[in-house]
C-alpha cells in the first residue's frame, strides 16, 4: 500500500496530524502500537472540554476523526524505515510493520511517544498512573490536600515539591538517592516541607490503595500519593534507517528527536517528528496541536514538491 504520509505512532499527536491530512485530501494511514503514555491513567486532564475523559476513549474518537476524512488505522508497530525513493527520484519512504507488511510513504509523521521508566522501588510500578504520579497538572487536582511524598533521585524533585505544595500543604520529600543540595533545601524550608533522609525501600498498599513507603532502616512514613521523575525512552533503532539520532533534551529527562522549526520539521528531508517524541513535556492537548502543525506543513510540503516550475 502507498500513501502521501504514512503516520508512525496514534496518539493524540499522530491521531490530529492525521485528521489535518485527511481534511486536506491526503492519503494517510497511522500505524500504532496501541500504547500511549498515559494509559494507567483514569482520565485526560486539563484538555479543554475533554476534561476526565478516559485516555483510550479520547484516542477512539481521534481514530473515528481521522476515518471520517478516508484516513486509515492500522494497529501495528513499525519495525523499520528506509528511503526508497519514489518517481523521478523524488523523496520516498519505506516502513516495515510488524506483520511483515511494508507501506511507502512520500512523506513521514513520527509520533512514537517516549515510555516512563521508573525508580527501580519494590511495588512503584503497579501504582503508576494512579497513586504513584509524576505531573501535577495531570493528576494534582486529584491527590489536593491529601499527604504526599515526593521521592528525589535528582534535583528535579525539588521543583515537583514546589508544584505539589501548591495543592497539599502536606508535602514530604524522601531524599532516597539524590538527597536535597543545601541551597534547594531553603527554597524547601521556605515552604515548610520537611526532608526526610534515607533509601526508600518498598511501597505499602492496604486495600489496594498506597498508605505509605518504608524506609531501608525499617521505618515507615505513611502516603497516600507519591511523586517521582521518570527517565524517558523512546525506540531509537527505528529511526536509524533514514539517519535520525535523537539528542538529549536539556531538561534531562530523556532523548528526544531533534526538530528544525516549529512545525516539527526534522533535519532529514520529507520527515516530521511531533508530541512527546519531540517535546518531553507536551501535555495532551499539545502534542494534538504539534500533531497539526505537523499535518498541515507536510501537506504543503507536497504541494510544493507537486507544483511544475516554468
Ligand atoms: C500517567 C500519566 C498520566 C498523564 N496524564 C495526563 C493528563 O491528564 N493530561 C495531559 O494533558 N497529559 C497527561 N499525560 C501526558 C500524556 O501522556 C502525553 O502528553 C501524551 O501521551 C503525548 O502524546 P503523543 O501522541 O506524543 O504520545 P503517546 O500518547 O504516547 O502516543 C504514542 C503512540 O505511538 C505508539 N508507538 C510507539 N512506537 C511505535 C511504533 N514503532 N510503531 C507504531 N506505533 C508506535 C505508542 O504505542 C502510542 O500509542 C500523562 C502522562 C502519564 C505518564
Amino acid at each position: 500500500m502507498s500513501f502521501d504520509v504514512v503516520v508512525i505512532g496514534g496518539g493524540a499527536a499522530g491521531l490530529s496530524g492525521a485528521t489535518a491530512l485527511g481534511r486536506s485530501r491526503r492519503s494517510v494511514v497511522v500505524v500504532d502500537a496501541g500504547s500511549p503514555r498515559n494509559a494507567p491513567a483514569a482520565g485526560v486532564h486539563n484538555f479543554l472540554s475533554r476534561d476526565g475523559l478516559p485516555p483510550r476513549e479520547l484516542l477512539a474518537i481521534g481514530r473515528t476523526e481521522v476515518k471520517r476524512y478516508g484516513g486509515l488505522t492500522l494497529d501495528a508497530t513499525a519495525v523499520s524505515v528506509r528511503r526508497a525513493p519514489g518517481p523521478a527520484g523524488r523523496i520516498g519512504f519505506e516502513v516495515e510493520l510488524d506483520d511483515g507488511q511494508v507501506l511507502a510513504a512520500r512523506r513521514l509523521l513520527v509520533t512514537t511517544g517516549q515510555v516512563d521508566q521508573l525508580p527501580a522501588i519494590p511495588g512503584l510500578a503497579a501504582r503508576w498512573g494512579r497513586d504513584v504520579i509524576h505531573c501535577p497538572y495531570c493528576h494534582g487536582w486529584e491527590v489536593r490536600d491529601q499527604p504526599i511524598g515526593v521521592i528525589a533521585t535528582s534535583e528535579h524533585a525539588v521543583h515537583q515539591a514546589l508544584l505539589f505544595r501548591q495543592l497539599s500543604k502536606d508535602v514530604v520529600v524522601l531524599g532516597h538517592t539524590a538527597g536535597v543540595a543545601p541551597e534547594q533545601a531553603a527554597k524547601l524550608a521556605a515552604w515548610d516541607i520537611p526532608i526526610i533522609d534515607g533509601t526508600v525501600a518498598s511501597v505499602e498498599v492496604t486495600d489496594d490503595r498506597l498508605v505509605g513507603v518504608r524506609l531501608a532502616a525499617g521505618t515507615t512514613v505513611p502516603r497516600s500519593a507519591l511523586v517521582v521523575t521518570t527517565r524517558l525512552a523512546l525506540d531509537a533503532a527505528l529511526l536509524a534507517g533514514v539517519g535520525l539520532t535523537p539528542e538529549p533534551h536539556p531538561s534531562g529527562l530523556g532523548d528526544v528527536i531533534p526538530t528544525i522549526d516549529p512545525t516539527g520539521r526534522t533535519a532529514e528531508p520529507g520527515i516530521w517528528a511531533a508530541g512527546n517524541v519531540t517535546d518531553p513535556a507536551a501535555q495532551v492537548i499539545t502534542a494534538a496541536a504539534a500533531g497539526l502543525m505537523a499535518g498541515a506543513r507536510l501537506n504543503a510540503d507536497l504541494i510544493e514538491e507537486d507544483t511544475p516550475l516554468g
